[in-house]
């Protein structure tokens, strides 16, 4: 009855499952063990008419035109520039650093001397990882390299990931740059939007084929098992592909042991006023126990009283007991991970995507232009 099964419908399973059914004419089941759509990208009207992105904010940023436009075929865009703010010392400054956080952070002279230093040594509009500032021979790069290393940065990503930065792979401390220039924004990309009428709608349009069945509420393994390195589906032997994008070391149950992630616990909050802060999201490296206060009416105007707010609290993920965020990158993850890849490799029809059967950090258009590129390979 099926010629395919994707297992979850974030956007790695709804794009596969899109292309599949409308390019390749493919009867595709959907399995998604959520009672909803979307995935992670998951929004909804709270109970103060505002849009609220349930597992945390989402801003569609790419400069891949192909992912761009493929995208828009499945909705319509309001044009959203990301700006975040952090808490230094009771002030809320830009970030990434920039030139403008140095004029509001040190005195005139000051910040007149490691603007001028910044320059010399980078190139206009670039960014530089923090790890690499703080290896500059410069006496004044170093004494910025420090403040940002103590006030932005060590602290957050404590609070983040649980652990010492020097403990994470490079690639999470790449991700944490100064940016010699005057962009307030967090992004630069060329393409920064958010859909017209949410993430979740732009998924019903996706999956909206009548090649294409959605099952929610339901675990892959409740309809799928696995024998001999063969899928069968509800008992009876499957020869189609199966794409799946849950987590990979589940899929084999564990027998290689279990990838670490983090959690959040994510907490939203109504008050009773118009706005709460200046902006979309405000950090808070070195108060609370929460990471970042993230207002969802900036991101999605509408006129009311009151407010929605979120704080998000790190955790470690405990199996069973939240929700799997973010792949700690470590090198032992990475080679466990590698035996998970090793041993897919017996299954003929199976194709893991996305950021959880990957165990990668994707942003949204990776993972579109994952698929895409995916599609043309495997002939999804
Ligand atoms: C807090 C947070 C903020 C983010 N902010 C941004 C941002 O601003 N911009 C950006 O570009 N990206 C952002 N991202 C990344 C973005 O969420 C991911 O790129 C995207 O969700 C990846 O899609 P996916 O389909 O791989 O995974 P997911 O969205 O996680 O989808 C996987 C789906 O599979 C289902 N599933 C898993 N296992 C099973 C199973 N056994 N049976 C059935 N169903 C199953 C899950 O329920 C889920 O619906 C953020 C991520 C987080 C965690």
């Amino acid at each position: 009855m099926y010629d395919c099964i994707v297992c979850g419908s974030g956007f790695a399973g709804s794009v596969s499952a899109n292309i599949l059914a409308s390019k390749y004419d493919k009867k595709v089941l959907i399995i998604e063990k959520r009672g909803h759509i979307g995935g992670n990208c998951f929004d909804c009207i709270d109970e103060n008419g505002i849009l609220i992105h349930k597992y945390g904010p989402h801003l569609f940023h790419t400069s891949n035109k192909k992912v761009w436009e493929y995208l828009s075929r499945f909705t319509q865009w309001d044009k959203y520039e990301h700006k975040v703010l952090c808490s230094i010392d009771g002030q809320n400054v830009p970030i990434p650093f920039n030139l403008n956080t140095i004029e509001q952070i040190f005195e005139p002279q000051k910040a007149k001397k490691l603007q001028e230093k910044l320059l010399e040594s980078y190139e206009l509009n670039s960014k530089v990882p923090i790890l690499e500032l703080k290896k500059s021979d410069d006496v004044d790069l170093q004494f910025l390299a420090d403040f940002i290393y103590e006030k932005v940065f060590v602290n957050y990503t404590a609070k983040q990931w649980g652990m010492k930065p020097s403990e994470l792979d490079s690639a999470v401390t790449a991700r944490v740059p100064v940016f010699v220039g005057r962009d307030n924004r967090y992004f630069n990309d060329e393409y920064q939007a958010v859909p017209k009428d949410g993430y979740t709608k732009l998924f019903e349009n996706l999956l909206n084929h009548p090649n294409i069945k959605v099952v929610l509420n339901t675990d892959f393994k409740d309809m799928v098992t696995i024998r001999d390195n063969k899928f069968y589906l509800n008992g009876k032997k499957f020869k189609g592909k199966v794409i799946y994008t849950g987590m990979i070391d589940e899929l084999f149950d564990y027998k290689f042991g279990e990838l670490p992630y983090r959690s959040v616990d994510m907490r939203f909050e109504s008050i009773d006023k118009e706005f709460f802060q200046a902006g979309a999201t405000i950090n808070y490296p070195n108060e609370h126990n929460f990471t970042r206060i993230t207002e969802f009416k900036h991101i999605h105007p509408i006129k009311s009283d009151k407010t929605t707010i979120l704080k998000e609290y790190p955790q470690n993920y405990v199996k069973g007991e939240n929700t799997a965020y973010y792949p700690i990158f470590t090198d032992d993850n990475q080679k466990r991970y590698n035996q998970y890849v090793e041993y897919s490799r017996k299954f003929d029809d199976l194709v893991l995507i996305g950021r959880l059967a990957e165990y990668k950090y994707y942003d949204m258009d990776d993972v579109v232009e994952r698929v895409l590129d995916i599609a043309k390979e495997v002939e999804l």
